[in-house]
């Protein structure tokens, strides 16, 4: 298991965070009822190829894999649902039933298993992404499907549920990608970016005119904090100077 650094450790419902992609397992709101066991919302899984990495992980952070009553999808991407046929089953021989939600948009590929390669955004990413989905279309290239209920709009959907965190639909790098903030921390999946090679702009997408509008949505929830799926966490002032640009 990779070690934390601090600056994932900032909120204080998150209980661990998986990488490289950035997964998160987010726990309900302690002391609403301590005769309760603790229940999880699982943020994301991962590629396929992290899948024995990342059940092994939840093991440990959960106790028990049956306290993972939800996973919410942030988009049908593979790096965020590659593990995600695995992770249900490990889950449901352990005695739980989880809820695996997506935005309406994007449930429909991870119910099919259908693989979606997005076009680039940024210059030099246009021509490799064209010549991955042209290889993904010749090689019928498919993931695990697995059923997934499709997220109506409803903020609120995880707050019944238990859990303090608000949904936002932030479309732009999928047209069904959502954004979940807890508290002051805004888990944006992949609506940006904060790697070496790109400091906030996705490098791949649909729209960059609904990425920027999804920007301004999440700026107006008032988080501190952007926690990308890919790269570092940053604060949301640099949002506000992307969106100068
Ligand atoms: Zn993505």
């Amino acid at each position: 298991m990779r070690k934390m650094k601090p600056t994932d450790q900032e909120n204080e419902y998150i209980t661990r965070v998986f990488k490289p992609t950035r997964v998160a397992l987010v726990h309900i709101k302690a002391g609403t009822s301590s005769s309760e066991p603790l229940r999880f919302c699982l943020i994301d899984t991962c590629l396929e190829k992290h899948t024995t990495a990342l059940i092994s992980w939840l093991k440990k952070s959960t106790g028990d894999l049956a306290t993972i009553d939800t996973i919410f999808l942030t988009h049908c991407h593979s790096d965020h649902t590659g593990a995600l046929a695995a992770v249900v089953s490990a889950v449901k021989e352990a005695g739980g039933d989880p809820l695996v939600i997506a935005h309406s948009s994007d449930a429909q590929y991870i119910t099919k298993g259908e693989l979606r390669v997005p076009p680039g955004l940024l210059l030099p990413m246009k021509p490799v992404m064209g010549l991955l989905a042209w290889i993904s279309r010749l090689t019928s290239s498919s993931i695990a499907p697995v059923p997934c209920t499709a997220w109506d709009g409803d903020r609120d959907v995880l707050v019944r549920r238990g859990f303090d965190l608000h949904v936002l639909h932030t479309p732009g790098h999928t047209p069904g990608s959502v954004t979940l903030v807890l508290g002051g921390a805004a888990f944006v999946g992949d609506c940006c970016f904060n790697t070496w090679w790109t400091r906030g702009t996705p490098p791949v997408g649909n729209s960059m005119d609904d990425i920027r509008d999804s920007w301004r949505a999440i700026l107006a929830e008032g988080v501190a904090t952007i926690v990308p799926s890919h790269g570092r966490l940053m604060p949301a002032s640099r949002l506000k100077e992307l969106l100068k640009d």
